[in-house]
């Protein structure tokens, strides 16, 4: 039997949510227009709505705090910091920012231009946005299985080169300033890219002159499949495993609300020191001095903290192995959930969960609501209303796959949460016959899934 490994931390300070009773929460749902997103934090017994900046800091990390060097220029706390990243991702130079997508705006403003091609293993939609926001046209290079929620591959991030090489014959090199190659891909669910992928489409953008910048993200994740999966990684230690990743790229953006166990934070890394010479007059127009870029000394020292504890073994493979057991669970009692588990959460497959519901009944946004009622677990639906209208015909989109995102945020929650949230939807599950659909009641005209509200149909 497959073992699971224990907390590799101890606690010392605890948050506590009101835990309210079934009927408390029928009405707190009903409040909130059957919309996770607009149920109060506190009564979310468990809260796997995301797991962006939810982490939970260590004794050091909130030490640091403490160590904070508020200076406007020449804080010791970056100091830290940039020689931390160095260190610990091998890029010779180093733009602090406020949060991932800071970053993103930065590169996307230095690399495309009108009329640009920017592939990606799928996108991020913050990534996205900013590429397009200068004019690039992005092109998605996954491999096809990464669109299929049933195939179980161990690189299900990978980059397809014959799709890449398509692209660079159709648009020509010249017109494809990077690619960017997500490690791992959160749209996928947290599936990873194998080192072998990594060298090989580093190999076939340099022969073009193409750049490779990372969405390192989740970078430690996407190590630690590395160290179980592929051949002549076992024995590498993880941060062995990140300083080879990084060697395959030019650069990379990054969000320290995942990987940098920190719950604000993020910068811009990169070799080319012209490029890196434009990025740090853009800093400060937009995030703040080249030494802060948007955070504070205090957040910068927990920020390198974090980066240093996160490429501990024992961390990294409670946070991976916790997502495969609420995952292993689910799926030895039937429940149909997206395989194979990510690095960050688990999918359930709401249309295969609620079969009696048509798409437009809302299967995703259904499940959502009644998990909460049942358990008090928030979750995100990840389906038709996320999904939105089409901009021209203004007829919703109907992705293939209806899913509820559960996103473990790192180091707040024990195998006991991930038990009490298992047997809700196993029991939902028993009892999915009585959940009624859901319909719109208000229904905003962008980004619906925030405000939205529902009633039963
Ligand atoms: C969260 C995230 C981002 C954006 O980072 P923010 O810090 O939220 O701005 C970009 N890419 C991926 C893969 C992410 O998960």
């Amino acid at each position: 039997m497959k073992t699971y490994p224990a907390e590799p931390f101890r606690i010392k300070m605890v948050e506590m949510p009101n835990i309210l009773t079934k009927e408390e929460r029928i009405e707190a749902i009903k409040t909130a227009g059957y919309n996770t997103f607009q149920l109060k934090s506190e009564d979310c017994y468990i809260d796997l709505l995301t797991d962006s900046g939810t982490n939970a800091m260590s004794d050091r990390q909130w030490a640091g705090l403490m160590m904070g060097d508020e200076a406007y220029a020449g804080s010791r706390n970056w100091a830290h910091l940039e020689a931390t990243v160095k260190e610990y991702y091998g890029y010779k130079y180093v733009v602090p920012t406020h949060q991932g997508r800071g970053a993103e705006n930065i590169l996307s403003q230095i690399m495309c231009k009108p009329g640009c091609y920017v592939p990606g293993n799928m996108y991020f939609t913050t990534t996205r946005f900013h590429q397009e926001a200068n004019g690039a046209t992005f092109r998605d290079v996954i491999i096809d299985e990464a669109h299929d929620s049933e195939i179980d591959l161990p690189f299900k991030g990978n980059v397809d080169l014959k799709k890449m090489q398509a692209l660079i014959d159709e648009v020509g090199a010249e017109n494809i300033p990077y690619l960017c190659l997500a490690i791992t891909v959160n749209l996928a669910g947290g599936q990873p890219v194998s080192m072998a992928n990594m060298r090989e489409t580093y190999a076939l953008c340099q022969k073009h002159g193409i750049k490779v910048f990372y969405d390192c993200t989740r970078c430690v994740e996407n190590a630690y499949f590395i160290k179980i999966r592929e051949e002549g990684y076992a024995d590498k230690t993880i941060k062995e495993i990140v300083l080879e990743m990084f060697s395959y790229s030019d650069g990379a953006t990054m969000s320290g609300k995942k990987d940098g166990l920190v719950n604000i934070g993020g910068f811009l890394a990169m070799n080319d020191e012209d490029m890196y010479i434009k990025a740090r007059e853009l800093v400060v127009v937009y995030e703040g001095m080249p030494s802060y870029g948007g955070m504070t000394g205090r957040d910068m020292e927990a920020f390198a903290i974090g980066i240093k504890e996160a490429c501990r073994f024992e961390y990294i493979q409670h946070r991976v192995e916790q997502c495969a057991y609420l995952g292993d669970k689910l799926e030895a009692a039937g429940v149909p959930i997206v395989r194979p588990v990510g690095g960050h959460g688990v999918f359930l497959d709401a249309r295969k969960f609620l079969p009696h519901l048509t798409q437009e009944q809302l299967p995703a946004q259904t499940l959502a609501a009644h998990l909460y009622i049942e358990s008090g677990v928030r979750s995100m639906e990840r389906g038709m209303v996320s999904a939105g209208r089409d901009k021209i015909t203004g007829e919703n989109h109907k992705p293939k796959l209806e899913t509820v995102r559960l996103t473990i945020p790192r180091r707040v929650y024990t195998y006991a949460h991930m038990d009490i949230t298992a047997d809700a939807i196993i029991n939902l599950y028993k009892n999915r016959d009585s959940i009624r659909g859901l319909k719109f009641v208000y229904e905003p005209p962008m980004l619906r899934f925030f405000n939205a509200r529902f009633d039963y149909c």
